[in-house]
C-alpha cells in the first residue's frame, strides 16, 4: 500500500482550492494500492488558505503568520493513517512545505528554491518511510 498526497490523486485540497492530478496516482488509488492524505488538512487549516513556505524549521504563510504547529500536527496525524494501512512508500507532491521532497520554496514567496524537504515529507523519512515526488514516477 502506498501513501499519495491528496491533490495527486485529485482532491481539491491545495491552498488555492485546486488539485494537481496525476494520472499514476489517479491510478493506484483507483486500483485500491494507495490511500491519500492532505496533512495541511489534517493540521486543521483551511481550504482555500493563504500560501505558505518553511523558513528554516519553521513555517509561515505570506501574511507572516507562523503555522509551525498546524503543520507539525498535520504531518503527524498523516504519519499515524501511514503507519495503520501499513504503507512503506509515498508519493508527494513536490516542492510543497509539507510534501515537496528535495526541493521547497525559500520562504521568501519569490518563487525561488531551495534544497530541503516538507514537514511530513521529513518526517516520513525518520520513520522510513520512502519517500518520492510525482516527478519521479
Ligand atoms: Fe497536496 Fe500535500 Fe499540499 Fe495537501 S499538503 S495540498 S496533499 S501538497
Amino acid at each position: 500500500m502506498k501513501l499519495v498526497s491528496a491533490c495527486l490523486a485529485g482532491v481539491k485540497c491545495r491552498y488555492d482550492g485546486s488539485a494537481k492530478p496525476c494520472q499514476k496516482v489517479m491510478d493506484l488509488v483507483e486500483k485500491g494500492d494507495a490511500i491519500l492524505v492532505c496533512p495541511e488538512q489534517l493540521g486543521g487549516l483551511s481550504t482555500p488558505r493563504i500560501a505558505s513556505e518553511q523558513k528554516g524549521n519553521k513555517v509561515f504563510n505570506k501574511e507572516g503568520k507562523e503555522l509551525t504547529k498546524e503543520f507539525e500536527r498535520g504531518a503527524q496525524e498523516a504519519l499515524s493513517i501511514a503507519k495503520m494501512a501499513g504503507c512503506k512508500e509515498a508519493i508527494l507532491k513536490s516542492k510543497s512545505p509539507s510534501c515537496g521532497v528535495g526541493m521547497v520554496y525559500d520562504g521568501s514567496f519569490s518563487g525561488k528554491l531551495i534544497k530541503g524537504d516538507g514537514v511530513f515529507a521529513k518526517l516520513l523519512k525518520t520513520n522510513k518511510i520512502k519517500v518520492l515526488t510525482e516527478e519521479d514516477i
